[in-house]
Order: structure tokens, then C-alpha cells, then sequence
């Protein structure tokens, strides 16, 4: 854990004082409201290549590939979470014209006539994986860079990563309204006021007629091979033949201006005019003929193109010779871009620039000193911005770009800001603006809901219920009320429906959404994060608001505002299973677990994204969002702990009531389950979390909900289940405008006021009302708990629940004994806390065994129980004990093992030994390490990820190998080592492509 070091960085001496302005109760909003402050900062630079291109079209593909075949070195940066942006992304994947296969990437598209979602992404991944050009997926431009001579020299991209610079000598601009050159200062026309025509894709609806709306059925329809088995127990897919009709709709949307909320907003037009209940599917993107194009070096003003014979300096902005934009907003007639915007024609221009931009890189010398250039404005909001800027990797910078003190537009002004409109940040929208609160809630994606709609999570497992998430369950029923498609029961759902329901519930309350903007950043004063930092397919900008509800699952803005988290690192590799799920339209639970993913980390999630495409051929598509259990977690006012949960905790600010059972996909570490595991799946548990686990230490105007919020990592399988979440969202969503309404922090709104609405709607219990904490155990029971122990660990929980307290007890319960059985229960609670008393005990107790106990294997779904053995947690606690004595018992045992032993076997002997640390069992480990299949099980490489994930959607053999590896070899480099070896293996897992063994790994070695 390790507080971020942001805060020095806010600026100096400026005070925190509220005033009143616009907004409906308040604002925080001061200066000139227009702008605000980012102080100067490094960036540090993840790629350095000849040609960048920024957008995933498969004509920026197509550039990327043939400059890469020119020789050029070239780093492609998608902004959706996947390529394809304006087929796939529009779904605009039908065509009429032949010609298309003309060109070896539309070939590989349409050579076999209509292709699914996923054969179209998988066909522009393999372009560019065969050509060697680097990528990644839900990338954003934030900047250029400029060198000495005012020459663009490269971009700043946001992503869940951070910020990170790409050094180029030409850019590619493929995104569709030409972002990069307008951020470099081309000149483009004026968007027009008033009425502007879209067109948006929808895949299973009935035709609908309204103003300003027409639509056209494709004649092909969309064809589905699989079906969902709804059986997270079965790993089969069931074989169909269905076909969905699509409609191409065109919608004239009454644009104010050609700002991002004005696009925001017509995207919510287009998807209020067009949903109904039989929707299947639906397009993520508008499309647009941008009307307000580039002045380029050259006008096409006929109507046609000549593929071959148009002049490139068309696609390039005067002045600008190493600049290229490849898409409508092109210096093109509205008719010559209309014809190239048709699926497939614009890729023979991406050919045609990809190999110009590689020999005008060839031309440019290197750039020298690249910096963003800054624009300061002293009567700019007062604060600074906060955001990561490690890099994709530390490991993998290239050095680092100066960005130079300057601001940023404010794009708005709001009482509530959402980050995250998934499962809890979706009825936290709903349940601000229902109040009234001007409210806006912000995805990256496009839908509500998060891991229970776009996450193919379309059920519930366990969790409280009632409250708010019974009338969410019962409003997404009533979407469809006698429609064929509605469940039978009530906590299942239609994917579309969910997402639409709330979408509809937050605009119906006058709630303000924006799909496809990422928070990359928060905008903090003095400690008091005054907003979001929102990057956009139109640029970065400040969102301010009186409060803001972190609900990115993962507290993006917290973390990104100063807040410590906890997560994976030098110390742990514990993380929950993990998987891309596939997604055929009309499924609604595809529950995977067949890797680990840190979502946190772009290069990790482009691993997945790129694997599951290839594990799930045959399917239609896959899921948009990584299916992550575990993520990083914010340390806030209070941590809950794993007994606190085991021993139902009361508290007096309880705001939510969840309830599940410890459903671990995969091992723990608290020392309470090592002795004691979790129970069965059908056993659940009750536990509150108190309000104060949703607030970031030491910062004010923030609030976090759901996955990232402050609690123990193997507490929070009880704790995260979707009905709790949603209650949890929802009374966040109440307290924040508690908050702006009072104008006050929200660490200070009346509680129980707050708590007597959510009794009230039957989201929590009346007792919480006079709930006191219960914590900590009297005297008494610690005694009686000690006592009872020996008899199957009855009353452990208590005896551990106040650590201290608890372990002076049972030194003296295990000094004051005589019996031998009871020494030894003793013995083994007090090693696996690091206390020493009994290692005698513990040592006589390893030496009664000849050979191993059955031990388990990595396991992710339906992991629930021990993951150790008995003689696992023996071994573990004399490690823990430190006693060198112990060594020539667990060597003994270590002898026995084979490359078949199950793998917790191996974990508890690497855990005691590296406890112990003592040279002389490097070599024992070393031998380990040497068995037939120990080694060699990472992942460097794209290509070796894609060939050994295996196809079944729970498979855990990767796992169980790269575990079995890291862990020995960690054992190994802290003995001492033998030959570097230990050191070697760390090394190479530092540059997986698996996040959590990067951060594993490159922790031990910086440990
Ligand atoms: C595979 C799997 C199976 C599960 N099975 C069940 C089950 O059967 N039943 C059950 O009840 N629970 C289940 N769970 C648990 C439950 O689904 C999750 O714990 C819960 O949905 C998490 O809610 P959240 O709000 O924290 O995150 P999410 O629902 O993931 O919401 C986070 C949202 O924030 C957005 N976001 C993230 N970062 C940014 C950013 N920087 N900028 C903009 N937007 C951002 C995301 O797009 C997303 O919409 C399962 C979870 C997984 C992964």
C-alpha cells in the first residue's frame, strides 16, 4: 500500500472557500469558469516509432500495416476496445461493393461475404500483429507534441494506464472528425447550428417512424452460430442457427455546436429514438459525413474518387507536411466523403498514406527537445490535475516528454459527477438526479450497467436484494412486460434492457450521460477534488462538481487524486480469476474465469482482448469490458477486514447490506482462512459496510463505490455482489446530493438522516438505525474463544478479531497447557501469526508426516474452502516462525514432490522457506525449480498468448504452471539464489504481458 504522491503538486496557497453559482444547489466553481489549471509535469514515453496512428479504422489499420511493410516503425492507437472503429464500431459492417476485396485487408474482412463482429476485429488484429505493429485499444489523444522547430513530433494518449507520450515523426490522424490536426491547429470549417444527419445500427428491433427518423432493414441479416448455455458449469457453447435483422437508421439530431456534449448528447438522442424490447444488439458508435471538414493542401471537389489518382495533400493540413487525416474530415466534397466513409473504400487510401508517411518519416530528421507546449492562464481555475503518469510499465518507458504548465477546458459544471456508470455507478446517477441534482455520469463504454450488462453478467449470485436493486429488478421487467425475451425470474435479465433502463431512468430525471469519454484525472485543490479530468474522442478536458462518486470499480479518480490502494505487488499475487467473456447478441450471462487481468493496465487488457478473439472464434463477438472479480481497492477512512466480515461487524454509518458467500476464485492469505477456510458455496454471509470504507483518506468531494472501495482482499468476494452494489450506488448517488445540497463534504452528511431514507425504501434494515459497533470482542469472549479453539478452531474468528489481544491469549492458553493435541492448535494459530512460541510443536507435528496430504491445485470458478492442506498450513506457520530449525523437515518433504504435486504443496514450501530465508534452501528450490515443466511458462508475447490459452472458458492450466514458476523462483531470489536463476525467472515474468505477474515479479525485484 503507498499513499500517491499528488498532493504536492496542487498548487500552492490557494484556499478552499465554497461560493454559490450556476449550478442547482451549488458549485465549487471559481476563476473564470472556462479554464483550469494543469501545472507543468513529465510524461513518460511509452512508444518512439516513425508513424503513429491514432483511431482503429480499417483504413488506420490498413496505413499502419503498409507503413510497417515500408520499413517504417509504427504505433497504432485505438479508441474503442477494439479495431475497427467505423465498421465495427458503427456497425457498419454491410456492403454491396465487390471492389472491396480488391485490397488484401478488405479481403481478409469480406472475402467470405458478411463478417460477424469478431471476424472483422480478428482480421484487422492479425494485420497488424502480422506486421509487426504495435497497438492498444481504448486509447484517447490528449495532446500533441511539438519540437524546437514547431514540428508535430508526436502525441500524449490517455488510457486506464495513465498518460503515456508517443514520439513520431508522422502522424496519422484516423479518427473521424480529424482530432489530432485540429489539436495541432489546422484550420476546419464551422459545425453547424440546428439539424445535422446521423446514422445509427440496430440489430433485432421492429421498425420505428418519428420525425427526423427513417430507417432501412439490411437485407442479410446478422447471423449467430452459438448460443449462450447460461451455465457457468458448462463449458460447451450450445450450436445455433439464428438470424437478427438490422436497421440502418438515419436521424437528424438538432446539434447545438460541434462540441463533445453536443455529440454526447446525440448519441442519447439516437439511442432514445431506436431502442425496443426486442433489441439485440446496437451500434456503439454514430456515424456521421462530418460536415465541417479540414482545409487542406489540396481540395477534391468532385463528386467521385479516384482511388489511385487523388492527391494525398487532401488528407494533409497546410502546413503541416507530416500530418495526415484519414477520414471524412478530410479536405474532400461531402459526396467524394461519402462514397470513401462506405465500409471498406477508405482503406485503399490508408495503403496509399501509410507508405507516404513512412517516407516522409524517412525524410524528417529526429525531432528535437518534443514537448507539449503550454498555454498558462492566471485567472484559470485554481487546483491542479492528478493522474498517472507511470507509464504502460515503468519498466518499458523510453524516457520522458516535458508537458509544460498550461489549462484545460472546463467542458461543464455539475452539483453530482459519476466516473463509472456500471453496476453501482449507474443507480448512483439514478438515485442524484432523481433528486434533482444536475448530474452527469461518464463511461468509457457505451451502456450502463458495467460488469451486469456489457460484463455479460446477467444474473445475480446471492446478495440482499431488496430496496432499491427490487425496484430496479422489477423497472427492467416492466421494459418488456409481456415480451417473449422477459425472464421468468426476477433476478435474471435481458442485457439490453438493463442497460436501457437505466439509461432511460437518468435522462427521464434530467441526469446528463457521456458514453466514450474516459476519466484519465482528477482536478484537486488543497486535498478537495473539485472534479474529473475526462478525456474525449474531442479532446481532454475538466469536469467540475461538487461531489464526485468514483464508481470506476477499480477508484480510478481516487487513486488518480493521491488516495493509497491496495492490490497485487512485491508482497502478494493473490487476485480473484478472471476472463473476456465471448457475447452473441441476445446472451446475457457468459461468466468466464480463465485468466487474471489488472484492467488497470492497457497492455494487459489488450493481451486479453486480442487472446479472447482468437479463443472464441466461431462466436459473434466478445465482451467489451475484461471480467475482473478483484481490482484495486483505495484505502479509505476505514478498511473492512476479513473478520469483521466473518463476525457480522455492525456499525453505526452503515450504508449498504451485502451478501454472499466467500466465493474466492482462487487461494487467500488471510492467516484466518489459512486456518480456517471459508465455507461452501451455499453458505452465506451478511456483512455491512460502513460508509467510511467509500471515503479516500485524506481527501475531501470524492466518494468511491463498489470493487474500489476500502476492505481487505479476501473480504470482498461477500462484498461484491451486484444487488448489494446497486443499493450501494444508489444511497452514494443520495448521499452526494445530501452533500451539494447542504453544501458540505460529503465525509460530513447527516448519516442517519441518509440512513433513514434507505430504511425507509427498504434498502437497509431498520436496526442500523441504532446499530453501535460491535468491535472489539469483551475480555470474556476472547477467553471463552480461546478455550473452545482446540475443539475444530471453534471460535477462531474471535480470537483473531483483535489481533493483539488475541494472540497474548492464546501465548498463554499454549504456555499454560499440558496437552500435547491442544499445544499443537495452539502452536499453529501463533506460527501462521508470525509468533514463535510453538515452532517445537510445529516441527514434531511436520515430522509425523512420511509424505504429502492432498493439497489443491489453482482453481478459479467455483473456488470455495481451503486452497492449503493441513500439512500446507503446518509448513507455512513453522516458516512463519523463522526457526532455521525447521528446514530439514520441509526439505524432507520437499524431496517427495513431483512435477504432478498439486501446487498449494509448492506455495506453502516457498512461502516458509522465503520466510525463513536462509541460504541453505536455495539449493533444495533451485532442484524444484529444475523438475520436468517447472520452468518456462511466460508470456512474452502476443503470439505465445494466443497459443496457449487454451479454448475451454474456465481453464486454469496457465495459471497453475506461471504460478508454480513465479513462486518458487520468488522463494528462490530470496534465499539467496542459486546461479542467478531465481533472479532470471523474476526478470522475465517483469516483462509478461499478464499485469499481475508484471507487478508481482518487478516487485520482489525492486523489494
Ligand atoms: C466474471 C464475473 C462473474 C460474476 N458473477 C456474479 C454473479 O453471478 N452475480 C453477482 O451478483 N455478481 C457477480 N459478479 C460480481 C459483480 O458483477 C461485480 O462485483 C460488480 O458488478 C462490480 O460492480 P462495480 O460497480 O464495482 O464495477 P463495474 O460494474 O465494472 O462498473 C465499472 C464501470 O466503470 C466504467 N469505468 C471504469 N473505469 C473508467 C474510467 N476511467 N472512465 C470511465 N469509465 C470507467 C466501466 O466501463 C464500468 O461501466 C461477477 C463478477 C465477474 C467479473
Amino acid at each position: 500500500m503507498k499513499r500517491r504522491d499528488f498532493i504536492k503538486t496542487t498548487a500552492a496557497g490557494s484556499t478552499f472557500i465554497l461560493t454559490s453559482t450556476g449550478c442547482t444547489f451549488c458549485s465549487t466553481a471559481r476563476g473564470t469558469g472556462k479554464h483550469a489549471h494543469q501545472s507543468g509535469r513529465k510524461i513518460p514515453v511509452a512508444y518512439d516509432v516513425d508513424v503513429v496512428v491514432i483511431g482503429g479504422s480499417t483504413a488506420g489499420v490498413a496505413a499502419a500495416v503498409e507503413a510497417s511493410r515500408a520499413g517504417a516503425r509504427v504505433f497504432l492507437a485505438a479508441r474503442e476496445p477494439y479495431l475497427g472503429e467505423d465498421v465495427c464500431g458503427t456497425f457498419r459492417l454491410w456492403t454491396n461493393d465487390r471492389s472491396i476485396v480488391d485490397t488484401e485487408l478488405g479481403a481478409a474482412i469480406w472475402g467470405d461475404g458478411l463478417p460477424s463482429q469478431l471476424e472483422a476485429k480478428k482480421a484487422l488484429d492479425d494485420a497488424l500483429i502480422n506486421s509487426k505493429v504495435s497497438f492498444l485499444y481504448s486509447c484517447f489523444v490528449t495532446d500533441i507534441l511539438s519540437d524546437e522547430s514547431g514540428r508535430m513530433a508526436g502525441i500524449i494518449m490517455a488510457n486506464r494506464s495513465g498518460r503515456q507520450a508517443i514520439l513520431a515523426r508522422t502522424v496519422i490522424d484516423a479518427t473521424p472528425r480529424g482530432i489530432v490536426a485540429r489539436m495541432a491547429g489546422a484550420k476546419f470549417g464551422n459545425y453547424p447550428a440546428g439539424k445535422q444527419a446521423f446514422k445509427f445500427t440496430v440489430v433485432g428491433n421492429k421498425m420505428k417512424s418519428a420525425p427526423g427518423l427513417t430507417g432501412r432493414f439490411h437485407e442479410e441479416p446478422v447471423q449467430i452460430n452459438f448460443t449462450s448455455a447460461g451455465n457457468p458449469s458448462d463449458g460447451s457453447f450450445q450450436k445455433a442457427n439464428i438470424q437478427y435483422k438490422a436497421i440502418e437508421y438515419a436521424i437528424q439530431v438538432d446539434m447545438k455546436d460541434g462540441t463533445w456534449a453536443s455529440f454526447a448528447e446525440a448519441e442519447q438522442v439516437a439511442r432514445d429514438l431506436t431502442w425496443d424490447a426486442d433489441q439485440v444488439e446496437s451500434a456503439d458508435l454514430l456515424f456521421q459525413n462530418p460536415p465541417d471538414k479540414m482545409v487542406g493542401q489540396e481540395k477534391w471537389d468532385d463528386a467521385e474518387v479516384d482511388l489511385e489518382g487523388i492527391n494525398l495533400k487532401v488528407f494533409q493540413p497546410e502546413k503541416a507536411d507530416n500530418i495526415f487525416v484519414l477520414s471524412g474530415s478530410a479536405s474532400l466534397s461531402e459526396k467524394a466523403a461519402e462514397t470513401l466513409l462506405e465500409p471498406g473504400k477508405m482503406i485503399r487510401i490508408g495503403e496509399r498514406i501509410g507508405a507516404e508517411a513512412a517516407m516522409v518519416a524517412r525524410s524528417l530528421p529526429a525531432a528535437g527537445g518534443p514537448v507539449v507546449r503550454g498555454n498558462p492562464d492566471p485567472g484559470a481555475e485554481k487546483g491542479d490535475v492528478g493522474e498517472l503518469l507511470e507509464g504502460l510499465r515503468p519498466t518499458l518507458n523510453q524516457g520522458e516528454v516535458v508537458s509544460e504548465d498550461t489549462t484545460l477546458p472546463v467542458l461543464g459544471k455539475y452539483d453530482v459527477v459519476v466516473l463509472g456508470g456500471g453496476t453501482a455507478g449507474a443507480p448512483a446517477g439514478v438515485g442524484a438526479a432523481q433528486k434533482g441534482a444536475r448530474t452527469l455520469v461518464v463511461d468509457y463504454m457505451h451502456g450502463l450497467g458495467g460488469m451486469g450488462t456489457l460484463g455479460m453478467i446477467g444474473k445475480y449470485f446471492h446478495g440482499y436484494r431488496e430496496g432499491y436493486t427490487n425496484v430496479v429488478d422489477r423497472g427492467v421487467k416492466q421494459m418488456g412486460p409481456d415480451h417473449p425475451r422477459k425472464k421468468d425470474h426476477l433476478d435474471w435479465w435481458v442485457f439490453d434492457w438493463k442497460t436501457e433502463y437505466f439509461r432511460k431512468e437518468i435522462r427521464e430525471s434530467g441526469g446528463e450521460i457521456w458514453f466514450g469519454a474516459l476519466g484519465c484525472g482528477t482536478f484537486v485543490e488543497n486535498n478537495r477534488v473539485r472534479g474529473i479530468v475526462v478525456a474525449t474522442p474531442e479532446g481532454r478536458g475538466i469536469v467540475l462538481g461538487h461531489t464526485i462518486i468514483d464508481s470506476t470499480g477499480s477508484a480510478d479518480a481516487a487513486i488518480a487524486a493521491g488516495a493509497a490502494y491496495s492490490y497485487t505487488g512485491g508482497n502478494s499475487v493473490a487476485i480473484q480469476g478472471a476472463g473476456v467473456p465471448f457475447k452473441n447478441p441476445n446472451d446475457f450471462y457468459n461468466n468466464t474465469d480463465w485468466t487474471f487481468i489488472n484492467d488497470s493496465d492497457i497492455l494487459d487488457v489488450w493481451r486479453v482482448m486480442v487472446v479472447a478473439k482468437d479463443k472464441f472464434e466461431g462466436q459473434y463477438d466478445i465482451g467489451k469490458i475484461p471480467q475482473t472479480r478483484e481490482r484495486r481497492r483505495m484505502v479509505g477512512d476505514f478498511t473492512i477486514s476479513v473478520l469483521d466480515v466473518y463476525n457480522g461487524r455492525t456499525y453505526p454509518d452503515s450504508i449498504s447490506l451485502h451478501k454472499s458467500s466467500f466465493d474466492t476464485h482462487g487461494f487467500t492469505e488471510d492467516p484466518f482462512f489459512s486456518l480456517k477456510p471459508p465455507e461452501h458455496g451455499g453458505i452465506d454471509v451478511f456483512a455491512y459496510v460502513p460508509f467510511r470504507a467509500l471515503l479516500p483518506k485524506g481527501l475531501e468531494g470524492i466518494v468511491v463505490t463498489g470493487l474500489g472501495a476500502s476492505a481487505d482482499r479476501d473480504a470482498m468476494p461477500v462484498i461484491r455482489m451486484q444487488p448489494c452494489l446497486q443499493n450501494q450506488g444508489y444511497a452514494v448517488g443520495r448521499a452526494a446530493v445530501m452533500a451539494a445540497r447542504g453544501d458540505r463534504e460529503i465525509r460530513y452528511i447527516d448519516i442517519k438522516a441518509l440512513q433513514g431514507e434507505l430504511v425507509e425504501i427498504g434498502s437497509l434494515p431498520e436496526t442500523v438505525l441504532s446499530d453501535v459497533d460491535n468491535f472489539p470482542p469483551r475480555d470474556e469472549e476472547i477467553r471463552e474463544a480461546v478455550n473452545t479453539v482446540v475443539n475444530n478452531l471453534e471460535g477462531l474468528e474471535t480470537v483473531l478479531w483483535d489481533r493483539e489481544r488475541g494472540t497474548e491469549a492464546l501465548k498463554s492458553a499454549f504456555h499454560g497447557t499440558g496437552n500435547e493435541e491442544h499445544k499443537l492448535v495452539y502452536a499453529r494459530i501463533l506460527g501462521m501469526l508470525g509468533v514463535a512460541d510453538g515452532w517445537q510443536e510445529l516441527i514434531k507435528a511436520i515430522k509425523g508426516y512420511d509424505n504429502w496430504d492432498e493439497g489443491w491445485n489453482y482453481t478459479g470458478m467455483g473456488q470455495f474452502g481451503r486452497s492449503i492442506s493441513y500439512l500446507d498450513s503446518l509448513i507455512i506457520a513453522a516458516g512463519r516462525t523463522r526457526k532455521k530449525e525447521a528446514l530439514p523437515s520441509i526439505f524432507r518433504l520437499m524431496g517427495k514432490l513431483t512435477p504432478e504435486s498439486h501446487f498449494s504443496h509448492f506455495r506453502a514450501v516457498a512461502i516458509a522457506l522465503e520466510t525463513i530465508a536462509s541460504h541453505e534452501a536455495a539449493e533444495p528450490l533451485y532442484k524444484l525449480i529444475q523438475m520436468p515443466g517447472v520452468r518456462g511458462h511466460t508470456m512474452l508475447d502476443i503470439e505465445t498468448a494466443m497459443e496457449i490459452a487454451p479454448k475451454f472458458k474456465n481453464d486454469v492450466t496457465t495459471r497453475n504452471k506461471s504460478l508454480r514458476e513465479l513462486i518458487l523462483a520468488r522463494a528462490l531470489y530470496k534465499c539467496g539464489d542459486v546461479d542467478g536463476v531465481g533472479r532470471q525467472i523474476l526478470t522475465e515474468y517483469s516483462r509478461d504481458l499478464r499485469g499481475h505477474y508484471y507487478r508481482h515479479s518487478s516487485g520482489v525485484l525492486v523489494d
